[in-house]
């Protein structure tokens, strides 16, 4: 007997479940997120949150408390360099300063975390917002029928099992999916790259780092390669160890994990240090495989694929957790557009047609981060050339039908100075005032930005009239034209000059599916 009812049912509560969650609420749409483990992540893992995090922080008013717990722990300024040791040589700098050539294109920042921290913080607003988070609850069959999706629920406390009536189904579950498997969605890509392990630990490397304050420390040497993240007072934090020995070429350099035990773990920890003077004791080991895989689809019916059961990335770059939030980010206000019944359900179509090929490009892109920042000796030759991180933050480019007028030239990417608007393209960013940005109209509904004129909008749209320097030439519109922005801040639609209310009418309507018959003239 089907016992309790939701419009959307999230499997997994991490990061990127916690955020569908949160995002759907802010749209006004509950949901109900079941999670095996009993409480929000226990590990470091996630740390570097990029643009699109950020600003999502930003729409659903998290900033400031993200940024004050962040800066409880890192430095803000963090770059990533390579060194052989802590106390050794430094041998390359990838990255200055975590935010280097950001300011003057987003009104937030990059920013360090710890995704132990981060979730709870995901899951107070989440539950704020109306959404119920059930730990110690597992999902443990599904069956789709045309008006929704029932899954069966398993309490691990209680050892009982219910079953959940949804409209829509979230697979939020990891790298390992179960609900992947059971849909029978593949995984392509890279594979497996290495059998790795994390070794959380403390250790006052304070003498060691003098004045440095790096984000990420990629160590390379005969013994080991991997990188450490350490707070900011150098006093803890973890290494991750993707390879051993001096001939990263063989399949035993990169099984890493393979009958590693505490003194060696310890030693190896030691080794990444580069000296004994500094006492380290290993808190914790835990073992993961870096993947450069997406899967074949994102979509089953009504079940939607998103974060690491959707792709998954070696942390070089920081881009797994990241892509996922972009992924919730855009299915979010999809799912709630039609659940409220003002779209129509070829607006879903749009999710994978989206997501996918920036999923893929992402996936590329971190697999060449870690070939050639690991392993290069492994071969570079299947890795992407490298595109920068700004360009990969807020230069993506969608092609889909919820996009209109975009250049469908295939395009991807672009650079981010480059995108002025297109349609498809993050809604760029301008000063309103002091710490206020466009990007602050965004989030919740459709807007329409535009310098002059009425303030007419379609229903459900809202308007501004921007007389901002800089807005005509960044949005790439004239003062007769405008521009829609759809509510993940994504430019649905543009006329450069001046058109008709019908036109624009038309557009929203054809981004939300809606099958409108044109008026008889
Ligand atoms: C060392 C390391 C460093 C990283 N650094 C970064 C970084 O700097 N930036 C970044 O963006 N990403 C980083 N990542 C990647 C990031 O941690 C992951 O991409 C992110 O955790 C994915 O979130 P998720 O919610 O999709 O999946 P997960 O975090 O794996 O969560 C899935 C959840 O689903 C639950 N679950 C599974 N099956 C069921 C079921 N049947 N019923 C109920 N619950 C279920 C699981 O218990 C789990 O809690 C790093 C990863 C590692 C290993």
């Amino acid at each position: 007997m089907v016992q309790e009812q939701t419009p959307v049912l999230i499997v997994g509560g991490s990061l990127v479940g916690l955020t569908s969650a949160l995002l759907l609420g802010d749209q006004g749409v509950p949901s109900l997120v079941v999670e095996r483990h009993p409480g929000t992540a226990i590990h470091a893992r996630a740390g570097h949150f990029q643009l699109g995090t950020t600003e999502m922080l930003r729409q659903v008013g998290l900033e400031r408390t993200v940024r004050e717990a962040s800066a409880k722990t890192y430095h803000p300024i963090g770059g990533i360099i390579a060194v052989e040791s802590l106390a050794g040589k430094q041998l390359a700098t990838f990255v200055k300063e975590l935010n280097e050539g950001v300011e003057g294109f987003s009104p937030t920042v990059r920013v360090f975390i710890d995704q132990d921290v981060l979730e709870p913080i995901l899951r107070e607003r989440a539950v704020a917002l109306g959404a119920t988070v059930r730990n110690r609850v597992e999902a443990t069959a599904l069956e789709q029928d045309d008006d929704g999706a029932t899954v069966t629920l398993h309490d691990l406390e209680s050892d009982e099992e219910h079953t959940v009536r949804a409209r829509y189904v979230i697979a939020a579950d990891g790298n390992r999916s179960p609900m992947r498997t059971r849909l029978g969605i593949g995984m392509e890509g890279h594979g497996i790259l290495s059998n790795s392990i994390t070794i959380y630990f403390r250790a006052d490397c304070t003498p060691l780092l003098e004045d440095r304050h790096e984000s990420v420390i990629y160590v390379h040497n005969p013994e080991l390669r991997g990188f450490f993240r350490l707070d900011r007072a150098g006093k803890a934090g973890f290494l991750v160890i993707n390879s051993v020995g001096a001939d990263v070429t063989t399949d035993d350099a990169v099984n890493v994990g393979d009958g590693i035990t505490e003194e060696r773990a310890a030693a190896m920890l030691q080794t990444a240090i580069g000296t004994p003077d500094i006492a380290a004791e290993v808190l914790q080991i835990v073992h993961w495989r870096a993947e450069a895989n997406c899967a074949t689809r994102m979509r089953d019916g009504r079940v939607f694929l998103a974060g690491d059961a959707a792709h998954v990335v070696p942390p070089n770059g920081g881009y797994g957790g990241n892509m996922g939030i972009l992924d919730a980010r855009n299915l979010a206000w999809k799912l709630a557009a039609v659940i409220r019944g003002q779209a129509g359900t070829g607006l879903l179509d749009t999710y994978e047609a989206e997501r996918r090929p920036l999923s893929e490009l992402t996936v590329e892109q971190a697999y060449t981060r870690y070939a050639t920042r690991v392993v290069p000796e492994r071969g570079t030759d299947d890795a992407e050339p490298f595109i920068d991180d700004l360009t990969m933050e807020i230069g993506l480019v969608m092609n889909s039908n919820a996009v209109i007028g975009g250049a469908n030239d295939g395009a991807r990417y672009m650079p981010a100075a480059e995108t002025r608007g297109r349609p498809g393209t993050r809604a760029p960013h301008v000063a309103l005032g002091p710490d206020r940005s466009t990007l602050d109209l965004f989030g919740r509904s459709f807007v329409l930005l535009r310098a002059a004129g009425d303030d007419w909008a379609p229903p459900g749209v809202e308007a501004h009239v921007i007389d901002s320097d800089g807005f005509l030439e960044a949005y790439g519109i004239t003062r007769d034209g405008a521009t829609l922005i759809r509510p993940d801040g994504i430019v649905g639609w543009r006329s450069t000059g001046a058109f008709a209310h019908d036109e624009l009418t038309a557009a929203l309507n054809s981004i939300l599916a809606l099958d409108v018959t044109p008026p008889v003239a």
